[in-house]
């Protein structure tokens, strides 16, 4: 699959949805500072555009976000991961290849931040992952994590 077919799978199973409530943005609701933060942070990005700069910052924040934030970023972030900036910078993208293959201590967690996505918008991370696996740059880069991430979310498919 090309970028321009990805974009458009992209467009297409991922439709932008509006940031969650501030309740429901991150992964722990109460007792935990980092999650507090972090959704202060955000509520700052509230009805804003979403920028690189934004993708940036959440890169380290991935696992903190709730599955709500995940449908809510998720368009944002696979497109940016689709330009040549992402290449540049590499860490937005190696981030969630690494969240989309975690070690086994961390699957269970993983599941619940994926627990909003359809069955179409788990196909379309596949299709990002073999996008990645095809792509020159990734992967020389980090081939391992790109075959631990689809491993995991091919397991995650009813129809791999
Ligand atoms: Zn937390």
């Amino acid at each position: 699959m090309d970028s321009k077919a990805l974009f458009d799978e992209i467009e297409l199973a991922l439709p932008e949805v509006p940031m969650p409530i501030n309740a429901e943005l991150t992964f722990h609701k109460t007792d935990c500072l980092q999650c507090e933060y972090l959704r202060n942070e955000l509520e700052e990005n509230r009805d804003k555009e979403i920028t690189g700069k934004l993708i940036r910052y959440l890169h380290m924040e991935l696992s903190c976000l709730s599955s709500a934030s995940w449908r809510w970023i998720l368009p944002h972030y696979l497109k940016f991961s689709l330009t040549p900036e992402a290449v540049r910078n590499t860490f937005e993208t190696q981030s969630i290849i690494f969240n989309l293959g975690p070690d086994p201590a961390f699957q269970a967690d993983t599941k619940v931040r994926l627990s909003s996505l359809n069955q179409k918008q788990i196909t379309c991370l596949v299709h990002f992952l073999e996008w990645l696996k095809n792509h020159t740059h990734w992967n020389e880069y980090c081939p391992e994590d790109i075959d631990g991430a689809l491993k995991f979310m091919r397991s995650l498919t009813i129809y791999p």
